[in-house]
């Protein structure tokens, strides 16, 4: 994986912010385009906001790439350039929790924090054949902490979690601690964790206005006060401009978390000029705009 090659707090923290809900082999692409990009601390702290998300795109949790610019200032800010090193210092730092700093203080700085994520937790319920409260996993996952190699410690329990222990079909006969695993014993591997309770699926419908000029689309900046992709660039929904609707263009369906929204593209053409929120911006540009794969689904084709 790249960013165990010269790894470095830097580079231990992009690669955990991405890694989270996200596998190691769509994750290493993007990590090396953004690593390329912005190499170290100060070149991310300098960098446009659009920029940073343009090479998010497709990663999706877009929140979590304005926390890397917004920590990144802040470590320039705060730290003169220098990561922190101490968990008081990490956890105020924006997207950075519990997990995040126990990832990047023992496997960038070798101090002994352990490490909870689904993966850790699925490994436990396991090899416990119990269920508990995440607060009660983490108490597992630090008393058992190897504090001599707790990076090392680290990474192999969520290996362990990610490649072995995975989430169907535990693979148990090459599992290095099948010995002390109480679900296997007991054959009820498929039984822990006991599965979550997944939220009701919330159906959304978004009609969206293509409105071209002279070779520039309008877009429209989504703000802090929607509820979903908050202050995204994107098209303009019915009724942010005043326009004429003409005919439609596109459908599609796309998931955001438990959200399934419906979308229509129309035809658009202004009745009244605009200001911001919006902005016109040259069809080729708007790759650097639109990062969502939601507008990969719904761009009409160029003419
Ligand atoms: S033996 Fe199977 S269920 Fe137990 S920890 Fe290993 S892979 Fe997971």
């Amino acid at each position: 994986m790249p960013w165990r090659q010269s790894p470095s707090p830097y580079r231990t923290w992009i690669s955990e912010i991405m890694l989270q809900q996200t596998t190691v082999a769509f994750v290493i692409p993007y990590f090396e385009r953004f690593i390329k990009k912005f190499p170290d601390v100060r070149s991310l702290a300098g960098a446009k906001e659009e920029e940073v998300l343009s090479l998010w795109a497709g990663l999706g949790y877009y929140s979590r790439a304005r926390n890397l610019l917004l920590a990144a200032q802040k470590i320039v800010r705060h730290h003169r350039g220098i990561f922190p090193d101490d968990f008081d210092s990490l956890i105020s730092l924006p997207g950075i929790g519990r997990y995040s700093a126990g990832a990047i203080l023992s496997i960038a700085f070798q101090k002994p924090y352990p490490v909870l994520d689904g993966n850790v937790s699925r490994v436990f319920s396991r090899l416990t054949a119990q269920n508990k409260t995440p607060e009660e996993w983490w108490k597992m996952a630090e008393d058992l902490l190897d504090r001599d190699h707790p990076g090392d410690w680290n990474q192999a329990l969520m290996e362990l979690g990610a490649t072995v222990c995975a989430p169907e079909n535990p693979r148990c006969k090459i599992c290095p601690v099948s010995f002390a695993c109480a679900a296997l014993k007991t054959k009820t591997q498929n039984l822990f964790p006991a599965p979550k309770i997944r939220k009701n699926i919330v159906k959304v419908n978004w009609n969206f206005l293509w409105i071209e000029r002279n070779g520039k689309v309008l877009l429209w900046n989504r703000g802090e006060k929607e509820k979903l992709l908050k202050r995204h660039w994107g098209l303009p929904e019915m009724g942010k401009v005043h326009a004429r609707v003409g005919s439609l263009l596109k459908t599609a369906s796309h998931m955001i978390t438990h959200h399934q929204i419906n979308v229509q593209v129309y035809q658009g053409s202004l009745k009244k000029e605009v200001s911001a929120p919006m902005k016109w911006v040259p069809r080729s540009e708007l790759p650097k705009f639109l990062v969502s794969s939601l507008w990969k689904k719904c761009l009409p084709k160029a003419n």
